[in-house]
């Protein structure tokens, strides 16, 4: 097939039945979310390349090999967004947003682009649904947004969710670990993995992350970030997990736990689900404290997570396409443009009473549209001739004249009240 008939590779068309299972993703989201007071913000799907080089880290895969850039007419360069917590500390920057009460909550919708492998749950582009509190370094909104992604998991039946958390501390606790590491890693620089050796001195935590047989050898003698925290950092993080354990959420401490980006500091966390393959992680997220700095922004703390749709409706269980609903079907009982008109006019009527109908859009014959009735599910035709209209209740196969559209509107009204 040609090209210009197929999607490019990675991405997918969300056809009709995917976006009603989409949908259902996104008003349980909705509800969870907004009734612990966030809001929604949408930001543009492209920035200026600095949003991310600044934030998501010039060592990670993501800037490194991933991300979608191009230098439009007027010579800037800009990247279509590969994730969207940069993006949204840039817009709470710009828009003075620490002048609201803090700490600001919102949640995102939106799509990712990201240059990577495709493979199942793995797409060039795909949507996050996300949640940001920035403004506040209270552990209450580490537990609490970790919560909330807990809630929304599990209000969506997904099924074997396990929860890692980790801290990675502050840069300053996180630079004095990285050299012991990196001082690990040279030790045994000849039982590394290629890439690893590569990049010991410009992500070491990465090896954590490695599959090579003689790294993960290497790594299990390796020093653990957990064990090298400042104190204010283990207490930060001692009363995340006392409220996570008040909330009686099960978790488990992963000091290896990384995230393929830069920017996070203290609590780091990954939900992960078992009806995934390769691709396990559901979601997941932490704390940016320094973030809005890199940004070039006044210091401001902020936490938050980002969960992948796709991956959560495969992870979900199957549950029934929500069917569109036709209350109404309206055919065309004659030849004429009167009925025709008539036809076209009632339909609009019903709609405009906040009854789902639908009128004859292919001219088909009579028994035609009793088809194309019947494959809609509609509760009652409307035959509107030359002589006036005729209602048929779908139900019981009952069929008697109608005086008028008005009339016809409140029998299908009533109709539904009655079921
Ligand atoms: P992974 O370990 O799978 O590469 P990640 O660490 O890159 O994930 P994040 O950047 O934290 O993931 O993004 C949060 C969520 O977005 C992931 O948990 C996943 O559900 C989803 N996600 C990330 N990359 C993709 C992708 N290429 N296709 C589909 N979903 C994705
Ligand atoms: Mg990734």
């Amino acid at each position: 097939m040609s090209d210009a008939l197929q999607a490019p590779r990675g991405t997918f068309d969300v056809l009709p039945e995917q976006s009603a299972l989409r949908l259902t993703v996104e008003v349980s989201a909705r509800k969870i979310l907004e009734a612990a007071g966030y809001r929604r913000i949408e930001t543009p799907a492209f920035e200026d390349t600095d949003v991310f080089r600044r934030t998501v880290g010039e060592s990670t895969d993501i800037v490194q090999k991933e991300m979608y850039t191009l230098i439009d007419g007027g010579g800037r360069s800009l990247t279509l967004r590969p994730e969207v917590t940069a993006p949204i500390v840039r817009a709470y920057a710009e828009h003075g947003m620490h002048k609201l009460a803090q700490p600001v909550k919102l949640w995102y919708l939106s799509s990712c682009f990201r240059y990577e492998r495709a493979q199942a749950g793995r797409y060039r582009q795909f949507w996050q649904i996300g949640a940001e509190a920035i403004g506040s370094e209270d552990p209450a909104v580490d537990a609490e947004s970790i919560l909330l992604l807990a809630a929304i998991l599990e209000e969506l039946g997904v099924r074997g969710v396990r929860l890692r958390l980790a801290s990675l501390g502050t840069p300053a606790s996180r630079a004095r670990y990285r050299e012991l590491l990196q001082a690990h890693l040279r030790a045994h620089e000849d039982r590394l993995a290629h890439d690893v050796r590569e990049r010991i001195d410009l992500n070491p935590l990465r090896a954590f992350d490695s599959d090579h047989a003689g790294t993960r050898e290497v790594m299990q003698t390796a020093p653990l970030l957990l064990d090298h925290l400042d104190a204010a950092d283990v207490e930060h993080f001692a009363t995340v997990r006392a409220l996570l354990d008040a909330s009686e959420l099960g978790y488990e401490i992963d000091p290896t736990l990384v995230r393929g980006l830069d920017y996070y500091t203290r609590t780091v966390f990954e939900f992960t689900s078992e009806a995934l393959g390769a691709q396990s992680g559901v979601g997941g997220g932490g704390r940016y404290d320094g973030l809005a700095e890199q940004l070039g922004a006044h210091a401001t703390p902020g936490m938050g997570w980002a969960a992948g749709i796709e991956r959560i409706l495969l992870a979900a269980e199957e549950r029934p396409v929500p069917e569109p609903v036709c209350d109404l079907f309206v055919a065309v009982g004659g030849d004429g443009a009167p009925e025709r008109t008539a036809a076209f006019l009632l339909a609009a009527q019903a709609r405009r009473a906040g009854v789902p109908a639908q009128v004859e859009l292919a001219g088909r014959s009579l028994k035609g549209q009793f088809k194309q009735a019947a494959r809609l599910r509609a509760r009652y035709v409307a035959i509107v001739g030359a002589d006036g209209i005729e209602l048929k209740d779908m139900e019981n196969g009952e069929q008697s004249a109608v005086p008028s559209p008005s009339a016809v509107v409140a029998t299908v009204l009533r109709g539904r009240f009655e079921t």
